[in-house]
């Protein structure tokens, strides 16, 4: 009856010069990151990468992306006869996600892996996936950079780095050894302490039989279903690391109380709690006292992650904007064709580009420090921090950029971009805010000398290949002469700024690598303070044609 009525009614318009839909397309066709992943030593990974870049396009994940997030996670702190359960209810759609993530490895490639390239290759794969839904990547990065930190405590790495680093996602709260794959998360931050961890108040107290009992509070702690957490506490020595599980071995649960959830801004998919510890059960990982340096090799890892996350959002924004601009037609030509949006575009996909690359260079660094490299660890330490601070603070100007490519259908949330622009500031504000990274930049470059040798020598092999980035890298090596606290944000800036320039004049595709150089380095460099201020001259249809997406017939 009701589809009579609909057929009966007179139809008063056509719907014409509205965009196809972005489904069906290739999320790992991106030259950038492939060139990148041969690079940086992990083409052989280049199959499954494809398998799950078509994957990420296809409409079923945009779709299990959309349920996750309009449907948020629900905390159950209660059965209905009143005993605490502390249990998160998630939509189908988040454990499609979660599924997919932990099938294809992104929470642990390269604890299993012993070939060479092994974090780039689970780099690529999270930069890929993460197109899908941002919020499951916390789990999975968690889950990731746990077991660095895990290995300061052998015996409990033997015990769980395996069910860590299984490719099977088991959901539900059972003792860690029964289950079939485990999850980690990380609990540091208190109501009085985020960056100053050592502020924090919550105590561990030995139980007598080589654990400890936790007791106090966590202001943040994400993915709380998870299986096990890394937790710092105040013990006799000092502030320590410990392991908690949420299901003691006995198949109790263990005094973690879920006392509610987040109501955030954005990451929507993702459960992130306030937790209370009431005499929880923990193991000791590394030594009382040494808690910030055991945690901080787990926080390490997590921040290539933030930067990877930024790359997604970024590449997924300028992917959408791209596709809208070449279907949409205003004032006669396309907006593609457009000459100043060509110029908006241009300069958000070459935001991207250099994103994808600094990214990418870090997950090669990250895999050949973990193989012993200390020229690449050094570098590592200091480029990571930098970019960690640059990329991220990119992110939401250019989430707002690429959302006003799509005119009126950007603000409408069915377009994909309110999300993303949601999700944008997070990266900044976790895992070391702003101004936390950029002074923890600082301190690698004045405490750690061979860091700041190890960036220079990665500059200095792009010298003489653009004078725009000679002058950028001569200008560089002055002003980190005075590395005053309050100037940490513009000396990081700098720093990222000529990393992301030497990696694309050596590697990038050749009008991305000029556009980049004219815009952003040199000391005429012609840029404005908005996106879309690229010089004329430019190559902008080479540049846009690199992030138009081809929808897969
Ligand atoms: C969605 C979400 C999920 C999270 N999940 C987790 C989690 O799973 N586990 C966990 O432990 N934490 C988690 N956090 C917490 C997060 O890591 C902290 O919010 C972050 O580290 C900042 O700490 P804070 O909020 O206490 O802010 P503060 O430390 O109070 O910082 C406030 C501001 O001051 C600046 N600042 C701090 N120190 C200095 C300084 N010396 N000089 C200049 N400026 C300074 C910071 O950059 C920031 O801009 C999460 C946060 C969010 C938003």
């Amino acid at each position: 009856m009701a589809q009579e009525q609909e057929s009966d009614m007179p139809s008063t318009h056509e719907v014409f010069n509205q965009p196809p839909a972005l489904a069906g397309y290739d999320v790992a066709a991106d030259p950038a990151m492939l060139d990148a992943l041969r690079r940086e030593g992990a083409g052989w990974a280049e199959d499954g990468i494809g398998e799950l870049g078509r994957l990420a396009g296809s409409a079923q994940a945009a779709e299990w992306g959309r349920q996750a997030n309009e449907h948020p996670p629900v905390l159950r702190t209660h059965d209905r006869f009143g005993h605490r359960i502390d249990e998160v209810e998630f939509h189908p759609a988040w454990h499609e996600l979660m599924t997919v993530a932990v099938r294809h490895g992104l929470h642990a490639t390269p604890w299993r892996e012993t070939r060479p390239g092994a974090h780039v290759a689970r780099a690529a794969g999270f930069y890929v996936w993460g197109t899908a839904d941002a919020g499951h990547c916390c789990p999975i990065s968690m889950t990731y950079a746990v077991v660095p930190a895990l290995r300061h405590a052998p015996e409990l790495a033997d015990r769980f780095e395996p069910l860590l680093a299984a490719r099977e996602y088991d959901f539900g709260l059972r003792t860690p050894g029964s289950k079939r794959g485990l999850l980690a998360g990380m609990s540091m931050t208190e109501k009085q302490g985020g960056s100053d961890i050592r502020a924090n108040t919550t105590r561990a107290v030995p139980a007598g039989d080589g654990s400890y009992v936790l007791t106090g509070h966590k202001w943040f702690t994400s993915a709380p279903m998870g299986d096990l957490f890394m937790v710092l506490a105040q013990a006799s020595g000092g502030l320590s690391c410990f392991l908690l599980p949420r299901v003691l071995p006995d198949g109790s649960r263990n005094g973690m109380r879920l006392q509610r959830l987040k109501d955030k801004l954005g990451n929507r998919s993702n459960a992130s709690a306030e937790v209370e510890y009431d005499e929880a059960a923990a193991w000791l990982v590394g030594e009382e006292g040494r808690g910030v340096r055991t945690i901080i090799e787990m926080v390490n890892m997590t921040r290539l992650d933030c930067v990877l996350g930024t790359a997604t959002g970024m590449r997924t924004g300028i992917t959408l904007a791209a596709h809208h601009a070449a279907h949409r037609t205003a004032f006669g030509r396309k907006l593609a064709d457009q000459p100043l949006m060509a110029n908006v575009l241009a300069d958000l996909a070459i935001e991207s580009e250099a994103t994808t690359l600094a990214a990418l260079r870090l997950a090669g660094a990250t895999d050949r420090a973990a193989r012993g490299d200390e020229q690449e660890a050094a570098f590592r330490r200091l480029a990571l921090a930098v970019t960690k601070y640059w990329a991220c603070k990119r992110a939401p100007a250019h989430a707002a950029e690429a959302l006003e490519c799509l005119g009126g259908n950007g603000y409408v949330e069915e377009s994909g971009m309110p999300r993303l622009y949601r999700e944008a500031p997070l990266s900044s504000i976790w895992e070391g805010s702003g101004n936390v990274a950029a002074l923890d930049a600082l301190r690698a470059l004045t405490r750690q000398p061979e860091t700041a040798d190890a960036f220079f020598a990665e500059l200095d092999q792009a010298a003489g290949a653009d004078r725009r980035l000679d002058q950028a890298i001569a200008r560089l090596r002055k002003e980190v002469s005075d590395p005053a606290e309050e100037r940490a944000r513009y000396l990081a800036e700098a720093m990222a700024l000529a990393l992301q320039g030497a990696l694309l004049v050596r590697h990038g595709h050749p009008a991305v690598a000029d556009a980049f150089a004219v815009s952003r380095l040199g000391d005429d460099a012609a840029w404005g303070r908005a996106y879309g201020t690229l010089p004329s001259g430019t190559d902008t249809a080479s540049i846009v044609s690199r992030a138009t997406p081809k929808i897969l017939s």
